[in-house]
């Protein structure tokens, strides 16, 4: 047995990230960016025509957009939507050419920087039309934007009164260099939902009002939904990054990422003791343990702790599953180890978190929430390692 076999890093990224994690990483974070590049362009592939965006908001989904944004330019993304405008001028930062929208659309007061880094906003009420059109010189020289159509999402959008209100007021229409009209579905992972077909019809009777300019609908499960979703450019982001939001409908993506966390002690209590904080957890055996360092902190969320009688969420230890018991904490979690076939486990040896064994939707679901969710939270103390890559490609590749 290898070195690296003896401390349970026989999964994929681990194995070939070893030589890349520092000695003091309590937690890892490996990031496949090959993988990545090869789900945006399995993506784009899988929409024809129409352009693939990339939506790298929330530093790419959690996982570094200071790497990501490089990998998916040199994999052809011209086009990154991010939320706010600090996003945006690291995403300008890392893709001087491509075009950068910023989903938030301004901050009152904040049109002339978003104008300076050549960010273009994307407009969902009439004061941001009207501050954004202030900066054009002249209808000459109108400023470049994407709009932003409510179809029954009713989050951001302008209203169809307001884009009646729009269309009838050319002196502020011609002073915007409308790039995209774009919207927005409220339940495309369930593919049978009415409420897909009726946005996308909203969508078409509003568009007559608007310039004529290439449209959008479709995020990740949108672009499964079938071409007519497709229009010039779809938006995904949680696809790429290897997530699958809807259990009816697969992307065509493969996982690209893997946590890990070590192990710092295996303990052995007998019945009548208890486990964590609150005493929440009686072992009617006796129990070993394995106390792990990822906690709530590190974005291991204080949802999946498991008093007496409870099963929340799993890691995996040399590919067996095994139950939080007790309490999550700030920066360790505690599982039962004690049915563990043929593997004694070290001191230092890792725990899988998110990884063949255990998917990014599993844990979600077992933390009471969604896969984005858990991912965007994974917090800076994880050690963020990457594989492949634009820097790291071969030589002649
Ligand atoms: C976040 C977001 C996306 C990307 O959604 P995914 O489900 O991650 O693909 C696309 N469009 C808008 C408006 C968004 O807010």
């Amino acid at each position: 047995m290898t070195q690296n076999h003896d401390i349970g890093a026989s999964s994929g990224l681990l194995a070939r990230a070893q030589t890349q994690i520092p000695a003091q990483a309590a937690g890892v974070i490996i990031v496949d960016l090959d993988q990545i590049a090869a789900n945006w362009q399995a993506l784009n592939d899988h929409v024809g025509a129409a352009n693939c965006a990339a939506v790298v908001k929330a530093d790419a989904y959690g996982l570094g957009a200071q790497r990501i944004i490089p990998a998916l330019s040199s994999a052809g993304a011209e086009t990154f939507f991010v939320a706010t405008l600090d996003e945006a001028r690291v995403a300008r930062s890392l893709a001087p050419n491509a075009t950068v929208y910023v989903l938030d659309g301004l901050m009152p007061g904040s049109a002339a920087a978003t104008k300076e880094i050549g960010a273009f906003p994307v407009i969902s009420t009439i004061a941001e039309a009207e501050e954004w059109a202030a900066l054009a010189p002249s209808r000459l020289e109108p400023v470049p934007c994407a709009l932003h159509v409510d179809t029954g999402l009713n989050r951001l959008g302008l209203s169809a009164p307001e884009i009646h209100k729009l269309a009838a007021n050319s002196h502020l229409l011609d002073r915007l260099d409308v790039k995209l009209v774009m919207s927005h579905l409220a339940c495309a992972d369930e593919p049978h939902n009415p409420k897909n077909a009726q946005q996308l019809s909203v969508f078409q009777i509003l568009l007559p009002l608007l310039p004529s300019v290439p449209l959008s609908i479709a995020a990740s499960d949108g672009l499964m939904l079938g071409p007519n979703f497709h229009f010039e450019m779809v938006r995904p982001g949680y696809a790429i990054y290897g997530g699958q939001a809807s259990p009816d409908r697969q992307s065509p993506v493969a996982p690209a990422l893997e946590v890990h966390a070590r192990v710092l002690q295996v303990r052995d209590v007998a019945p009548g003791q208890t486990i964590g904080y609150s005493a929440t957890f009686h072992p009617d055996r006796l129990t070993r343990l394995a106390v792990i360092a990822a906690g709530y902190a590190d974005g291991y969320l204080r949802h999946l702790s498991a008093a007496d009688g409870e099963t929340r969420g799993h890691v995996a230890i040399a590919g067996q599953l095994c139950p939080i018991v007790g309490r999550v904490s700030m920066d360790l979690i505690t599982v039962d180890i004690t049915d563990l076939e043929d593997v004694e486990v070290k001191r230092g040896q890792w725990a899988q978190i998110i990884g063949p064994h255990i998917t990014i939707e599993d844990i979600g679901r077992s933390s009471g929430t969604i896969g984005y969710e858990v991912l965007t939270r994974l917090s800076p103390r994880f050690t963020r390692v990457y594989l492949g890559g634009p820097e790291n490609a071969a030589p002649g590749a």
